[in-house]
């Protein structure tokens, strides 16, 4: 059935590739050194160590890229408590506490007061409903109540699924990911983080599987314009010349939305976007963690910059969302600001003392993370299928249903290989 040619290595542009890879000859052109995108690792020299440009958690809902795992061999490389149990810290108040969802799906933890939020009143969850319902044009905020179960963890939550402030984000893009998650029960919101790096877990087995299947993957290899003729891509210039397509070939554009835009010019896309800074902190001794923060490997944190810290041994990590709010910070005051709240949040459950100074660190602003998830930026995301019958459209951006997240991006490229008339696991409706 032809060669398909996949523009961008990201997690859409490998799940394409890999869909594709036992059905057509594939060739991958990526224009950076390496593939992942915007979920990769790097060893850093500040820190002398391999670390993630950013902390990334799947939750076991996410169906598709489970798969995507199981067909490159590498769930093993995941790690998680096993159960749904998230710790939290609440910076205000100074307490610390541990949300302890029921496996199955009947909320029993909602009436257990060592499980639930602490403060929160029951009627508090009809919010939940509010959100699944939620219209297209709703933002989280109206559909919030006050009270503990919004402040201590339907907003701090919100922010790091949608990757958008409260005010502005999408009630409805909200709506679907706790449809999901917590409306399916404890057993599909169970965290998971890569073990080792993203690269190991979603990059170095993704190529290795490839391989197998004789696809191409050309690194440093950058598309820079598309050639379109009588409805169908015809031609596509790379820095190393242009690829002439046959009758049978087409292409999967798994790039970014600007840089998709710019090869398409007339692409309706989003063009509002968000940042995500990560801190990353080396500590001279190997953490360890009592409690459920043990347990988890991460804690939640309320009512501070940071969001989550994940402890990977003597490498703390820290995610701030939605961050273009601390875009006039510097990356030096956001280190100290974020490491007293570390100190703060952990030296009552680990095992010794965090030292006072901020240790070695490394700050780390993606500054187009993902696109703002606003109903009006949500209403510009196209879909897989183009005007031109032999190319498709992936990545996080396009109109999976979902925010900017592993899952939506690997859905993305399941839907542009279905478009092109392949055998998918997933279909677009
Ligand atoms: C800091 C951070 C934290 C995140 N946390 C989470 C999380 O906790 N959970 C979660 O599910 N998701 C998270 N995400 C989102 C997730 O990383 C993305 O949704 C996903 O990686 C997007 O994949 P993609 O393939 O759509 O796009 P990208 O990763 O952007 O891939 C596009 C690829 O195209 C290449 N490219 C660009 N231009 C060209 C060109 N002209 N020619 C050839 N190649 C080109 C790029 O180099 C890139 O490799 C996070 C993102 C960031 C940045």
């Amino acid at each position: 059935m032809g060669h398909v040619h996949i523009i961008g290595g990201g997690l859409a542009g490998l799940s394409a590739a890999i869909e594709l890879a036992p059905q057509a000859q594939v060739t991958i052109y990526e224009a950076g050194p390496a593939c992942g995108g915007r979920a990769r690792s790097f060893y850093d020299r500040v820190l002398e160590t391999t670390i993630d440009n950013g902390n990334h958690m799947l939750l076991s809902a996410n169906a598709l890229t489970f798969r995507y795992l199981d067909l490159t061999g590498a769930r093993g490389t995941l790690k998680g408590p096993g159960k749904p149990i998230f710790p939290w810290y609440d910076l205000d108040d100074g307490l610390g506490w541990c949300l302890r969802l029921s496996k199955g799906k009947i909320p029993f933890w909602l009436f257990n007061r060592r499980a639930r939020v602490p403060g929160m009143a029951l009627k508090e969850v009809f919010v939940l409903n509010r959100l699944m319902k939620a219209g297209p044009d709703q933002t989280v905020a109206e559909c919030l109540d006050d009270g503990e179960f919004t402040r201590r963890l339907l907003a701090p939550f919100a922010i790091s699924a949608l990757n958008t402030d409260i005010e502005s984000g999408s009630a409805a893009l909200l709506g679907t990911i706790i449809k999901k998650t917590l409306a399916q029960g404890g057993m599909a919101c169970c965290p998971w983080t890569a073990k080792n790096g993203l690269s190991e877990t979603f990059v170095t087995p993704a190529l290795t599987y490839l391989e197998k299947f004789h696809a191409r993957v050309l690194l440093g290899t950058r598309v820079s314009s598309l050639k379109t003729e009588g409805g169908r891509l015809v031609s596509f210039m790379t820095s190393d010349g242009e690829i002439i397509l046959e009758a049978e070939d087409s292409v999967i554009l798994a790039v970014p939305a600007p840089v998709a835009e710019t090869l398409l010019p007339g692409l309706k896309v989003p063009t509002a976007f968000e940042s995500i800074v990560n801190a990353h902190y080396r500590l001279p001794f190997t953490l360890k963690a009592k409690g459920s923060v043990g347990e988890a490997g991460f804690v939640g944190l309320v009512g501070g910059m940071a969001e989550w810290i994940f402890i990977h041994d003597n490498v703390l990590s820290v995610t701030v969302s939605a961050a273009n709010r601390y875009a006039d910070y510097s990356n030096d005051s956001m280190l100290d600001l974020i490491w007293e709240e570390i100190t703060q949040a952990l030296n009552t459950v680990i095992e010794g003392v965090l030292p006072l100074a901020t240790p070695a660190s490394r700050l780390i602003r993606e500054k187009r993370a993902t696109f703002a998830a606003t109903p009006e930026q949500n209403r510009r995301r196209p879909g897989a299928a183009t005007a031109y019958g032999n190319l498709a459209l992936a990545g996080d951006w396009t109109d999976t249903g979902l925010p900017s997240t592993i899952e939506g991006a690997i859905q993305s490229g399941l839907a542009a290989v279905s478009v092109l008339g392949f055998r998918s696991a997933f279909k677009p409706s």
